[in-house]
C-alpha cells in the first residue's frame, strides 16, 4: 500500500477513536477509562496508539496521559484537551480536540480552533513555516489571547513523531523565515496552536507520565530493568508509551523500578508533564494533514476528508 493510503487509513481510525475518546469525556468520568477504552478501540482496528492518549486540563497544555491506577476524574468547569496518535503500518496521524464544561472557555476554545484552521489554509509546499506561525499568532491575539511560543506543530515521519521540522506558533519576525522551513510534497504535518489567557509559555512539571526508547544500553542495567527494557524495544517501537502498558507483563513496582533505572541512565527518556507558567487555562487544537505530489493537502483527521 502506497503512503498516502496508509495515512487515510490512519486518519480514518483516528477520527473513530477520537470520536469515542469526546464522548466518554464528561466532568466524573474516569481519565483512565477515556485513555484505555480509545488505546483498545485504536488496537481493535488493526492499528496502535501512537502516543499514550493525552487528556490535558485547564492550565495542562500536554503530556499528561493517566498513570497506573489513575484515580483523578474529569472536573467541573473544566477545559480538556484530547490528543491522539493513531499509526498504521509506523503512519502517524495525530490531533487533538477539545471540551468545555463551562461557557467561559468558549472564546478561548474557538481562538485555538480559528488558528487551526487558518494555519490549514496557509500550508503549500511554498511556504515557510514561519509564515503559517504568523497566522497563528495573529488570528490568537486578534481574539483576546496569546500562543504558547514554546509548543509547536511538527512534521511526520514513520515511525517518528517530530521529524524534524517543527512548524512555530508565532512568527512575525520575517527574519526567522529561512529558506529551508519549508513543507515538502508526500510528507505529513500536525499542526497545533495553542492559546492562553495566561504568558503563553509553559514549563515543566515535576511529574513524567510518558517516556519513549531514547537510546542503546550502555551501562549494565539491573536484570529486572533489563527484562522491561526488552520489552520496551519490541513492542513500542521508538514510539512514546505509558507505562500502564506494561501492567499486563509486569509488576507495578518493577515498572516503577526499571523507569527509574533505565531514565537515570538516558536509554529512557520522561516527558514532563507541561503547563502554562501562570497557571492559565490553555486550549490546543491539532489536525494531522498529508500534502500530496500534486501540491494539493489533505486533512487525514477530519470525517470529510477534504481535498484542497
Ligand atoms: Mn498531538
Ligand atoms: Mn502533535
Amino acid at each position: 500500500m502506497e503512503t498516502e493510503k496508509k495515512y487515510k487509513l490512519s486518519g480514518q481510525v483516528h477520527v473513530k477513536a477520537m470520536e469515542l475518546a469526546l464522548s466518554l469525556c464528561e466532568p466524573g468520568s474516569s481519565l483512565l477509562e477515556i485513555a484505555e477504552r480509545t488505546e483498545n478501540f485504536i488496537r481493535k482496528q488493526g492499528a496502535i496508539p501512537a502516543f499514550p492518549v493525552n487528556i490535558s486540563i485547564n492550565e495542562v497544555a500536554a503530556h499528561y496521559s493517566p498513570i497506573i491506577d489513575d484515580t483523578s476524574e474529569i472536573p467541573d468547569h473544566s477545559i480538556v484537551k484530547i490528543d491522539l496518535g493513531v499509526a498504521v503500518d509506523g503512519f502517524i496521524t495525530d490531533a487533538a480536540r477539545m471540551k468545555i464544561f463551562d461557557s467561559k472557555f468558549e472564546k478561548l476554545k474557538t481562538s485555538a480552533e480559528h488558528a487551526l484552521f487558518a494555519a490549514l489554509k496557509k500550508i503549500n509546499d511554498k511556504v515557510n513555516v514561519y509564515e503559517v506561525g504568523a497566522v497563528v499568532e495573529k488570528t490568537i491575539r486578534k481574539e483576546g489571547f496569546k500562543p504558547i511560543t514554546n509548543l509547536s506543530g511538527h512534521s511526520l515521519g514513520q515511525y517518528s513523531l517530530h521529524d524534524g521540522l517543527s512548524i512555530p506558533n508565532y512568527g512575525k519576525n520575517k527574519k526567522l523565515w529561512k529558506p529551508k522551513d519549508v513543507f515538502h510534497k508526500n510528507n505529513a504535518y500536525a499542526i497545533e496552536p495553542f492559546s492562553t489567557t495566561g504568558k503563553g509559555i509553559v514549563i515543566d512539571d515535576d511529574l513524567e507520565t510518558i517516556f519513549i526508547h531514547y537510546s542503546q544500553l550502555r551501562n549494565t542495567p539491573s536484570p529486572q530493568a533489563r527484562e522491561v527494557f526488552v520489552y520496551i524495544k519490541k513492542h513500542f517501537y521508538g514510539l512514546p508509551f505509558s507505562p500502564r502498558w506494561l501492567v499486563e507483563k509486569f509488576s507495578k513496582k518493577q515498572i516503577e523500578q526499571a523507569l527509574e533505572e533505565l531514565t537515570e541512565q538516558h536509554v529512557l527518556h520522561g516527558y514532563s508533564v507541561l503547563k502554562e507558567i501562570t497557571n492559565k487555562p490553555v486550549a490546543q487544537a491539532e489536525d494531522t494533514i498529508f500534502l500530496k505530489e500534486n501540491g494539493k493537502k489533505v486533512i487525514l483527521t477530519r470525517k470529510k476528508v477534504s481535498n484542497s
